[in-house]
């Protein structure tokens, strides 16, 4: 475990120095722990360590470490491919679901919060490299599906999420992160009820630098932090 927190020290001194160099501010870039197929012990360990949020992809796995963690109550993030019929624990049981690709979807999570008192933080995946087959909307179709996002009254739409398909070099791997921060700026620019956009969560432990480079407020950081994963994230 000691392992963990010298992991997020580690974390910290380079989010410093990624954000100097990019002429950002450290403050404005949350590091969200990415923790699938690692055990509650070691969430706990980074929650001591300073971390406070944690990033979940299968629901089932997600909903016992957030019961056997409920004495501390982290924020949980959802980032994982979204289910029509798994849509009732996530808007409970979450305070951001990072990967919404769909009208349907949103609509459930939003008829699911109902009752609790913060509406669920939504950011929009988008396909940057229209991958057949890869979960989130091509670029063109982003405005239709946040139009309706916000019309829905639990759901608080925050921005937008990218997973692009791996590159090597910082100056390839900024490329796709350029291009979801350009799109971001222009649903705030030329539509007044998406100026208070504030999210793009970009990022993972390999090429979390370029992201920040190209302006990401959210970066998902996995095996950066806890280390290979233990098991196998069991597909549901
Ligand atoms: C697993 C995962 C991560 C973290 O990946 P690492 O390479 O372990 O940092 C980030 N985002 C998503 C959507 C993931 O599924």
């Amino acid at each position: 475990m000691d392992n963990i927190a010298n992991n997020i020290r580690q974390i910290k001194v380079l989010l410093e120095e990624f954000s100097i160099n990019s002429h950002r501010n450290s403050d404005t870039v949350k590091v969200l722990a990415v923790s699938k197929g690692q055990g509650a012990e070691k969430l706990l360990a980074a929650w001591h360590a300073g971390i406070q949020c944690f990033g979940e992809n299968y629901l089932q796995e997600a909903l016992e470490k957030i019961t056997t963690l409920s004495d501390i109550n982290p924020e949980w993030h959802f980032i994982g491919p979204v289910q029509s019929n798994k849509t009732k624990d996530i808007a409970r049981h979450f305070s951001w679901v990072h990967t919404v690709d769909r009208i349907r979807v949103a609509t459930r999570l939003s008829e699911h919060r109902q009752g609790v008192a913060q509406p669920l933080n939504i950011c929009i995946q988008v396909n940057i490299d229209s991958e057949a087959g890869k979960s989130g909307v091509e670029p063109h179709a982003i405005l239709d599906l946040a139009n309706t996002i916000c019309e829905l009254p639990n759901l608080r739409l925050r921005g937008l999420m990218v997973l692009p398909r791996p590159r090597t070099g910082f100056a390839a791997e900024r490329q796709p992160f350029r291009r979801v921060a350009q799109l971001l700026e222009e649903l705030k620019s030329n539509i007044p009820q998406f100026e208070s956009l504030d999210t793009l969560s970009m990022g993972m432990s390999n090429d979390w630098a370029a992201a920040i480079h190209e302006g990401a407020t959210i970066v998902r950081i996995g095996t950066g932090i806890f280390g290979p994963r233990q098991t196998r994230a069991l597909k549901e």
